[in-house]
């Protein structure tokens, strides 16, 4: 077995790469950079993929909050095309190949902030630049309807751990069943570290640095259901907040 991951090199790529290694698949990095197990994007836009793979993954995209970077019309192109570009020209490779998966990613800005509980087949208008990013994001990954390829989106929160099944296409709710508030986490996460809780930073502050338009990331939130991921019977490990932070601060302690 050989996966092509977009973006290997980052948070979520690394963490497949790895996880690949693991159970003994070989993995090919699309990266900026070259080096060994990668190719550019330009090999790829160049060459195309290696014919013999067996699925294509895209987790690469510029860091939206990245505090070095002013949210100019420059860094928001690098935001725009470091996904809907990447999963475009990943999307007009893999149907020359004979992969049987691609899977890409999108996220929950996709949805409105409001008191509305959505699922996957919530229908939502473009409404601000990330909720249009994610329409265009999922929109660059769909294949032509003769394709035998099964292609999946994970529309996903905040990432602290996933894993997926073999059986669904489509769009999936790449968030946990239970719906919690910035505070909520805070909480959660500051007593799994036996610490108090920081006071949370006014939602000024945050405009002020990273500008309204992407601090929305940190000042507002969805209510998401993963409606289709739960109806496919994947069970969660950590299905609630307080587990999910027991876990990941016993990582960082580890570390
Ligand atoms: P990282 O920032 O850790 O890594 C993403 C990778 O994308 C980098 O390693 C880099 O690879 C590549 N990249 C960065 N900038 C560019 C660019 N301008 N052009 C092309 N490639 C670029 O991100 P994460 O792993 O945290 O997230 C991966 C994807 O998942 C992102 O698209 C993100 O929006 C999405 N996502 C993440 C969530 C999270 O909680 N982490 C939540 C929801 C969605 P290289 O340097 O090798 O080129």
């Amino acid at each position: 077995k050989h996966v092509v991951i977009g973006g290997g090199t980052g948070f979520i790529g690394s963490a497949l790469v790895d996880t690949f290694r693991i159970f003994g698949v070989n993995t090919t990095v699309v990266s900026r950079m070259p080096g060994p197990g990668r190719i550019t994007w330009n090999e790829l836009e160049r060459c195309g993929l290696p014919e013999d793979i067996s699925a294509v993954i895209n987790v690469a995209g510029q860091n939206i909050l990245d505090p070095r970077c002013r949210w100019t019309p420059g860094f928001k192109q690098n935001v725009w095309n470091s996904r809907v570009y990447t999963t475009k020209t990943l999307a007009k490779a893999v149907v020359h190949t004979k992969a049987e998966t691609f899977a890409t990613i999108s996220g929950v800005a996709y949805y409105k902030p409001s008191e509305i509980e959505y699922t996957e087949d919530s229908k939502c208008e473009k409404y601000d630049f990330l909720s249009e990013l994610c329409h265009e994001w999922e929109r660059a990954a769909e294949l032509s309807t003769n394709s035998n390829i099964r292609q999946f989106t994970i529309r996903s929160g905040v990432v602290l751990g996933r894993k997926d099944t073999k059986d669904v296409s489509g769009i999936l709710n790449g968030v946990a069943p239970q719906i919690i508030t910035n505070e909520q986490f805070t909480k959660a996460f500051a007593a799994a570290l036996w610490r108090p809780a920081v006071i949370p930073v006014p939602t000024f502050l945050l405009n002020m640095a990273f500008h309204k338009e992407r601090a929305k990331i940190m000042t507002e939130g969805q209510k998401v259901i993963p409606k289709r991921v739960l109806d496919a019977g994947y069970e969660y490990e950590f299905p609630n907040i307080d587990a999910a932070c027991k876990q990941f601060a016993k990582l960082i302690y580890i570390d």
